[in-house]
């Protein structure tokens, strides 16, 4: 099975997309997990997507689409995966698209999770990441079992550089401009699922469950 989640920055694609993972034993792929691993390590690819991440901008297609399309070709992926992040413009999206069929391949649902901009803010600046194993929480409604320490690895969690609400606005600008489309893009393909993002973590999951089967 192969899922693409939809939705603005903080809307819980990631949280989501973790369970789904989980439950279908696929892979989470995150392009934002992917570039945060490369910052973390200083690596060339990590120093450019930096430039666009801590200004809430979109890394360019062509890196994006490069790092995606290796990382769907690896071996665990040959069962499916969940996309987390990505596509988030109409050119990946088709790109995607194409790869796909060339191997007679497609998606199979676009899970869009629906969250207004009003509750964006304070998610994010409630949200805390682990840089070490990608873990997320939510300081009220997500938090972790001891402060600021991750429960899956013992790292210590950071607010996001690009989780500041300077940051945030700037990001749900792009996404408005840049990534919505994609929610006409996958209707007019027949795969778009919206769930309500604003209910509990569970029952988001659930209404997710009751779509994949
Ligand atoms: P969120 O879902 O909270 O916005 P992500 O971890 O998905 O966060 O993305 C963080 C940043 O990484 C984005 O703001 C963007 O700069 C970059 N990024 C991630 N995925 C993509 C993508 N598919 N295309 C372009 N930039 C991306
Ligand atoms: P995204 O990947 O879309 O950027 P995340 O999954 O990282 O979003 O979630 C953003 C923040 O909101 C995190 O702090 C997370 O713990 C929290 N969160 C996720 N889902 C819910 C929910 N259903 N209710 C409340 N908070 C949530
Ligand atoms: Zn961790």
């Amino acid at each position: 099975m192969k899922i693409i989640m939809l939705g603005a920055p903080g809307a819980g694609k990631g949280t989501q997309a973790k369970m789904i993972a989980e439950k279908y034993g696929i892979p989470h792929v995150s392009t934002g997990d992917i570039f945060r691993a490369n910052i973390k390590n200083g690596t060339e690819l990590g120093m450019e997507a930096k430039k666009y991440m801590d200004q809430g901008l979109l890394v360019p297609d062509e890196l994006t689409v490069k790092i995606l399309l290796d990382r769907v070709a690896q071996e665990d992926c040959g069962k499916g995966y969940v996309l987390d992040g990505f596509p988030r413009t109409i050119p990946q999206a088709e790109v995607l698209e194409e790869a796909l069929n060339k191997l007679g391949e497609k998606i199979d649902f676009a899970v869009n999770v629906d969250v207004p901009d009003e509750n964006i803010v304070r998610r994010m600046s409630g949200r805390r990441a682990c840089l070490k194993c990608g873990a997320t929480y939510h300081v009220e409604h997500i938090p972790p079992k001891k402060e600021d320490v991750c429960d899956t690895c013992g790292s210590e969690l950071v607010l996001r550089d690009d989780d500041k609400p300077e940051t945030v606005s700037n990001r749900l600008k792009v996404y408005h401009e840049q990534t919505q489309p994609l929610i006409d893009f996958y209707t007019a393909r027949g795969i778009l699922k919206t769930v309500d993002g604003t209910l509990d973590m569970k029952d988001v999951f659930a209404s997710i469950t009751d779509i994949l089967g």
